[in-house]
C-alpha cells in the first residue's frame, strides 16, 4: 500500500501529536522535530526529514507551587516559562547557551548545559517526567510530577540527552528553585598558573559554581555564581578569593547574557574527562586549539571550546575543514586522557566522524523507534557498530 507524503505539522495537544507520529509511522516517513529551531545544526549531522513543530505544545499544563513543580507542554520557551514562574518567586534553575526563545523540550532533548546554573544543577538533576511520543506512537509517561518518585529503570535520564532520536518529547516536569534573595556573578583573574590555579578549585567543594575561562593571550578568569541571603553571598566570596580569585567584580547582566551566546559560524566542542586529568587536559587542549576560546567547570570536568572558524563569512568549505581537524584532535585528546564525553558540535551541518551507536545504544533506539523515524540520523562514513544478535 502506498500513503501519500505527509507535510510539515504543528501539533496542538499530545493525542494530536500521538496522531502525528502513528501516521509518520503508517507511511515509514522519517521526522524532524522542532522547537524554536535556534539549533538545528547541533548534534548532528541528521536527515533532511518531515518538519514536526513542537511549539504548539506549549503551556502551563499543572503547576504547584507549594511543591516548587511545574509541567508544561515541551514547546514552552525559557522566556515563558520563566514568566510564569516568577510570579510565584520561583525558577528553572537553568540558564542554557542560546537564546531565551528556545523550548524546553530542546534543551532537554539536547541535555543543553547551562553555564554557572544555581547551585551547579544539571538538566538531569531539574527533569522530574517526561511524556514521550515514542517512534510507533506509543504514548509513554516516565518519572513522575513529583519530587519523590520511585522508579526503576530510568527513562527519564535516557531521554535527556537523546536529541529527539528515541521520540518527541511532549511534556515535561521539572523541579523548580525558590528565587534567591541575591544573586550575583562574579568575575576575577586567577592569582596563580594553571596548574596550581586548578586542583584548589577541582578539590572544593563548596556549592559555588565556577569556571575557568581562558581566553587567547589573557590570563585565566575565574566566573563564580554566589546566591543566598547577605552573609552566604559574603561568605562565598570570601572563600574565593582564598581559591584565588583576584579583586572579584561583579558581571554586568550584559555580560552574563553576552557569555550565553556563540558566534554563529563558531564550532563549538564539548569534551569531558576525569577530574584527576584536569590541569594536563586543559593545558593540551588549550594547546592544541590555540585560537580557542576555553570554558572549564572545576565540578565537572567538563571543558567547552569554542573555535572562531577561518572566515567571518562562515565559508562552508574551510567550516568543515575546521570540523574535520577539530574532530581529529578530539580523538586524540579522548585517548590520550581517557575522555568519557567528546561530542563536536557545529553550527554546520558538515561533520563526517560521527560516533557510531554503541550496541546496546542500537538496542535501545529498536526498541523505541524501530523504524528509526525520529531525528534520523545520516549515514556514517565510520563503520556502524555491529547490532547485538
Ligand atoms: C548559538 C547557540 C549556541 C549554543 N551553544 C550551546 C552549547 O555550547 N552547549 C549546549 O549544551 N547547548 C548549546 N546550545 C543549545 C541550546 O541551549 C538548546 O539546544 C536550545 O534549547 C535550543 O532550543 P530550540 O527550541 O531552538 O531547539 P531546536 O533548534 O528546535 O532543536 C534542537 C534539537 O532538539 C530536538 N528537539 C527539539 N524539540 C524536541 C522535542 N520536544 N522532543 C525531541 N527532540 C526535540 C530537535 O530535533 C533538534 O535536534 C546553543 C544554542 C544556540 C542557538
Amino acid at each position: 500500500m502506498s500513503h501519500p507524503t505527509l507535510r510539515a505539522t504543528s501539533p496542538a495537544s499530545v493525542d494530536a501529536l500521538a496522531a502525528t507520529v502513528r501516521a509518520h509511522h503508517a507511511a515509514v516517513q522519517p521526522m524532524r522535530f522542532i522547537g524554536s529551531g535556534t539549533w538545528l545544526q547541533g548534534g548532528g549531522p541528521f536527515v533532511d526529514a518531515t518538519p514536526v513543530s513542537l511549539r504548539g505544545l506549549a503551556g502551563i499544563v499543572e503547576y504547584t507551587p507549594g511543591d516548587l513543580v511545574i509541567t508544561v507542554g515541551a514547546g514552552t520557551t525559557m522566556r515563558e516559562l520563566s514568566a510564569i514562574t516568577t510570579e510565584h518567586g520561583q525558577m528553572l534553575a537553568l540558564t542554557p547557551y542560546g537564546d531565551t526563545e528556545s523550548t524546553i523540550g530542546a534543551t532537554i532533548a539536547t541535555a543543553s548545559a547551562a553555564p554557572l546554573a544555581l547551585d551547579d544543577l544539571s538538566v538531569r538533576d531539574l527533569v522530574l517526567g517526561l511524556t514521550v511520543i515514542t517512534g510507533t506512537g506509543a504514548v509513554t509517561r516516565v518519572g513522575g510530577r513529583v519530587v519523590k518518585n520511585v522508579a526503576g529503570f530510568d527513562l527519564v535520564r535516557l531521554h535527556t540527552g537523546a536529541w529527539g532520536t528515541l521520540g518527541a518529547i511532549a511534556e515535561v516536569s521539572l523541579r523548580l528553585h525558590a528565587v534567591p534573595v541575591h544573586d550575583v556573578v562574579l568575575g576575577g583573574r586567577l592569582s596563580a598558573e594553571l596548574g596550581d590555579a586548578i586542583p584548589p578549585l577541582v578539590a572544593n567543594r563548596a556549592p559555588i559554581p565556577m569556571q575557568v575561562v581562558l581566553e587567547p593571550g589573557e590570563a585565566p578568569r575565574l566566573l563564580a555564581r554566589v546566591s543566598g541571603n547577605l552573609a552566604r553571598v559574603d561568605a562565598l566570596r570570601a572563600r574565593l578569593v582564598q581559591l584565588g580569585m583576584q579583586n572579584p567584580e561583579a558581571l554586568s547582566p550584559d555580560d552574563i547574557a553576552a557569555r550565553r551566546h556563540t558566534p554563529d559560524d563558531a564550532i563549538v566542542l564539548r569534551l569531558r574527562t576525569a577530574l584527576s586529568d584536569a590541569v594536563p587536559f586543559v593545558r593540551a587542549t588549550r594547546d592544541a586549539f590555540p585560537t580557542a576560546s576555553l570554558t572549564y567547570s572545576p565540578h565537572r570536568g567538563s571543558l567547552r571550546v569554542v573555535l572562531p572558524t577561518a572566515t567571518s563569512a562562515g565559508d562552508a568549505e574551510d567550516i568543515m575543514d575546521g570540523v574535520t581537524r577539530a574532530l581529529s584532535t578530539v580523538a586524540r585528546l579522548a585517548t590520550t586522557f581517557g575522555a568519557s564525553h567528546a561530542i563536536a558540535i557545529a553550527l554546520d551541518q558538515g561533520r563526517r566522524q560521527y560516533p557510531a551507536r554503541t550496541p546496546l545504544e542500537a538496542g535501545i533506539k529498536r526498541a523505541l523507534d524501530p523504524d528509526d523515524l525520529c531525528n534520523r540520523v545520516s549515514a556514517m562514513d565510520s563503520a556502524p557498530a555491529p547490532l547485538p544478535v
